[in-house]
């Protein structure tokens, strides 16, 4: 367990999800489609995103979506077909788990359990998800303060925590939200834990991602997780965020050249 006290300033722990690390040396990427959409472009994107150099697939199978008549997910068909991706591919999966019941079943296919912002204040499901001793990559919710987001993770009650930075709400909808990469370097220096930015939801905008990422990186972000396809534009959900494999591969080359550089000034 860890405090949020000064006493863990400066003092970095690594989150280990199958065989990668958090919070060392390299950034992680995780890409993939904002939802599991089929068998046969899941399978694509996971082999793609492989070969672009992401080291873990995302998918939801469980969709929070801000209004019920918008898709939902496929449900536990959506987590068999992470599994055969996962099979295929050897990548580790990260998928949203939104409710109780289903812990048990997303357990057994995620190597990661993403929160989401919506469910960040879910105090009886963070506990739930804290016992069964997973990593979670814990999602900051819309309008957190950086107090309740730390809170959040103390609810999970362990350390193989990885905090995500989303974008928070602000006075202007030009972006869908607005990304603070202070907030994640000050939760990683309170807590010693890692923390990934994702740049999908903080803007919204596939044209912003790049440099987003890039900027993400530069601030000591632990790893990125960006919503890729092979064909953003159908995508089922979140399609204006959404970047092509191009752009993926791109991003992480230059990234990674970024992550180098810095180091070499130590
Ligand atoms: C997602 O990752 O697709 C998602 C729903 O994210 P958030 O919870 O940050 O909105
Ligand atoms: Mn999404």
């Amino acid at each position: 367990m860890y405090t949020s006290d000064s006493k863990n300033m400066g003092r970095s722990k690594t989150v280990k999800v199958a065989d990668i690390t958090f919070g060392g040396e390299h950034p992680v990427f995780i890409a993939g489609p904002c939802s599991v959409e089929n068998m046969e472009i899941l399978l694509q994107i996971a082999k793609e995103v492989k070969n672009a150099g992401a080291v873990m697939l995302r998918g939801g199978a469980f969709k929070p979506r801000t209004k019920p008549s918008y898709f939902q997910g496929l449900g536990e068909a959506g987590l068999s077909i992470l599994q055969e991706a996962k099979r295929l591919t050897g990548l580790p999966v990260a998928t949203e788990v939104t409710e109780l019941d289903m812990i048990e079943k997303t357990c057994a296919v995620a190597d990661l359990l993403q929160i989401g912002s919506r469910n960040m204040y879910n105090y009886p499901l963070l506990r739930e998800i804290g016992r069964t001793g997973k990593p979670v990559l814990l999602k900051r919710a819309f309008s957190a303060t950086v107090e309740e987001w730390i809170g959040a993770a103390e609810y999970i009650g362990h350390d193989r925590v990885i905090f995500c930075e989303r974008g928070i709400r602000s006075f202007d909808r030009a972006t869908r939200n607005v990304l603070d990469l202070a907030s994640a370097a000050l939760v990683r220096q309170m807590t010693g834990l890692p923390a990934v930015i994702d740049p999908s939801h903080a803007t919204g905008r596939r044209d912003l991602i790049e440099s987003m990422c890039l900027a993400a990186i530069a601030s000591g972000a632990d790893g990125l997780i960006i919503e890729s396809h092979i064909d953003p534009p159908s995508s089922i959900s979140d399609a204006d965020q959404t970047v092509d494999i191009k752009t993926l591969a791109r991003i992480i080359q230059k990234s990674l050249r970024i992550r180098q550089t810095l180091s070499d000034r130590h």
